[in-house]
């Protein structure tokens, strides 16, 4: 049988107009759909296409049965949510593909999506219109004084910082003991930015001085902002300007 294909593609925010067209045709050409549980109920169901969902915390396992189905001659989508490289499956396949090491001829394409934090920041306005990184707080893969690290001298860079996974429940005090090391680090107030569920239903935007900020306002589903010092108020938006002395 002739070896099939591998797309891992991210499917947005949450909004079905957030989806690309190319990720779109990548689902409609699918035999197999590989991929976390409440990502792949986000896919049309339709005759021809079989759905795998999977629990959270098992991607290279997921990317490696991703990888048996195609060598089979399946044609695979792994769906992500937001952008598949920004903390998603991306990262996973190849770590798969290089464990493997005999996968090489397969056919692999990645799709990009919008990511959350570009959600997230268009519908506030422009709080990453200057230089700015993207910080995961799970410490399920990194040691927590790494991210520690991270957050000082993203403050000490006068970085715009949005930060994923914030909060869930088995690490419920990450996002608040975040705060403290921002704070201590900072020399001027800076405006944090709670963006949950961004594009569905569900969507709330809250924001807060970093000084009196809680981490009881995030949970998993929410995408934190916060402005370099400069980031500032214009009517009912919030950007940061382009420019840095
Ligand atoms: N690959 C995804 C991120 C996966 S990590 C992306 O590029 O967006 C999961 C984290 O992403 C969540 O804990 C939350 O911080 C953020 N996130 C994903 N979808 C979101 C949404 N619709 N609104 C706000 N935050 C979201």
């Amino acid at each position: 049988m002739s070896a099939g294909r591998v797309v891992v593609v991210g499917l947005g925010p949450g909004a079905e107009g957030l989806v690309t067209p190319d990720v779109a045709h990548a689902l409609a050409e699918a035999t197999d759909i590989v991929g976390y549980g409440p990502y792949v109920a986000r896919v049309p169901t339709r005759a021809g296409l079989t759905l795998h969902a999977s629990d959270n915390r098992v991607e290279v396992e997921r990317a490696t049965f991703a990888i048996d189905l195609a060598a089979v001659g399946k044609n695979v989508v792994i769906v992500s949510s937001g952008d598949p490289g920004v903390f998603g499956m991306a990262s996973a396949l190849f770590e798969a593909l290089e464990r493997r090491g005999d996968a090489h001829h397969l056919d692999i394409h990645v799709l990009p999506g919008v990511s959350a934090m570009f959600a997230a920041a268009a519908r506030i306005g422009a709080p990453l219109g200057h230089d700015f990184c993207a910080i995961n707080l799970s410490d399920n893969l990194k040691p927590w004084p790494l991210v520690e690290k991270r957050l000082r001298l993203a403050i000490e860079a006068d970085f715009a910082i949005a930060l994923y996974n914030p909060r869930s429940k088995a690490r419920p005090h990450q996002c608040e003991q975040a705060f403290a090391v921002m704070r201590a680090a900072s020399s001027v107030d800076r405006i944090v930015m709670f963006a949950k569920a961004i594009s569905t239903p569900q969507e709330t935007i809250a924001t807060a001085p970093l000084s009196q900020a809680r981490g009881e306002l995030a949970d998993m589903r929410t995408l934190v902002l916060i402005g370099n010092s400069t980031t500032r108020r214009v009517g009912r938006f919030i950007y940061t300007p382009r420019f840095a002395s």
